[in-house]
């Protein structure tokens, strides 16, 4: 197969980058490395069946030529990570939405009709306390708070691209709604809580709780999620499907935080953080965030083999051979210093 990956130079696009070439297939990223780095993707570097192209989706001449090329289009390329989405709210909508239209564009101007895999969010669900998130809820935006849900509108509006294009054109859309990815080559420096509570228990540093640390998240392993991702794709075939990827076991951040700080065995305590020092004024956690996962199961018959211990086993070793080889002078590929510090 032919697969095409925008951002994949990021975290889960490099590990959908590995997944296909480890099958065979050809793969080209194209990457405008605003997050994404070139170290997640150095293992394939003289590999025949790789390429990689840095440029942005909004500008570049040469896409409708690879979307052309493509058998499946992973659409990745995005602003992501809460600190980015309250830093730069105007990026957010212009780069999330108009790359996703002209890349669909790119797809329907070019006949060849690629599968695209739309990459969404669980932030699509907003505030919704219900207990287990389902496809088919209602989606919905608070107007509470600014700029917060730019992000959310900005996956609704995706999410209704790829649909529409589904739809008037016959272009195949998979919307794959990702739950709190985590694992390897994940950084914390836009915010997301897992690299950031890891890093900080190493160090014997506070693990910052933001809000009380009553709030829940869902988490799953990237190599989970890309197995689960290929594997809708793949079932869905010229279909179109929207589907929640992720794990449903439910975990308090609060508990998050005990639970890495005995991983790592480590003197860390638990620093109670207010959300307004932590994000800004105008800011509302979600309180709740479970995936409904029977669609995806149905579909794919899919289970998960990465367990969060062993996730958080696996990040807390990366961590501590990255913090050795930084003391050493040594350049590490996971995560570079400089990375670490921006
Ligand atoms: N969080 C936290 N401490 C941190 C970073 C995040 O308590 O240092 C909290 C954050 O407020 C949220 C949860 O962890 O309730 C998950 O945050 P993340 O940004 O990883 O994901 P999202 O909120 O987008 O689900």
């Amino acid at each position: 197969m032919h697969i095409l990956i925008t951002g994949g130079a990021g975290f889960i696009g490099s590990h959908l980058v590995d997944l296909h070439l480890a099958r065979g297939d050809q793969v080209m990223v194209v990457d405008d490395l605003s997050t994404g780095v070139r170290a997640n993707l150095i293992a394939h570097e003289d590999n025949p069946l790789f390429r990689f192209e840095q440029a942005d989706v909004l500008t570049w001449d040469r896409l409708g030529h690879v979307v052309g090329w493509a058998d499946r289009v992973y659409h990745l390329a995005a602003v992501v990570g809460v600190y980015r989405v309250i830093a730069e709210p105007t990026k957010v909508l212009a780069t999330n939405i108009a790359g996703t239209e002209r890349l669909l564009r790119a797809a329907h101007d070019g006949g060849w009709k690629p599968q695209v895999v739309i990459a969404s969010s669980s932030e699509v669900y907003g505030h919704n306390d219900e207990h287990i998130l389902h496809e088919d809820q209602d989606l919905t935006v608070s107007t509470r708070a600014g700029t917060r849900w730019g992000y959310s509108v900005s996956k609704i509006a995706d999410e209704a691209l790829g649909l529409s294009y589904a739809q008037r054109f016959g272009i195949p859309a998979v919307v794959s709604r990702f739950f709190n990815t985590i694992g390897p080559r994940q950084v914390g420096r836009y915010g997301m809580v897992v690299p950031r509570f890891v890093a900080q228990a190493v160090r014997n540093e506070p693990i910052t709780v933001f809000g009380g640390g009553l709030q829940t998240r869902s988490f799953c392993d990237v190599r989970d999620t890309v197995v689960a991702l290929d594997s809708l794709a793949t079932h869905a075939g010229r279909q179109t499907v929207t589907a929640n990827v992720g794990n449903d076991r439910e975990i308090s951040i609060r508990d998050l935080a005990k639970l890495v700080i005995e991983r790592a065995q480590s003197n860390s305590v638990i620093k109670d953080v207010p959300l307004r020092e932590a994000y800004g004024e105008d800011f509302e956690d979600i309180r709740r965030r479970r995936p409904d996962l029977a669609r995806l199961r149905t579909l794919t018959g899919f289970h998960h083999r990465h367990k969060l211990e062993d996730t958080i086993d696996d990040l807390i070793a990366t961590e501590r051979r990255n913090m050795a080889g930084e003391k050493d002078g040594h350049c590490t590929l996971v995560r570079t210093k400089s990375e670490r510090a921006a």
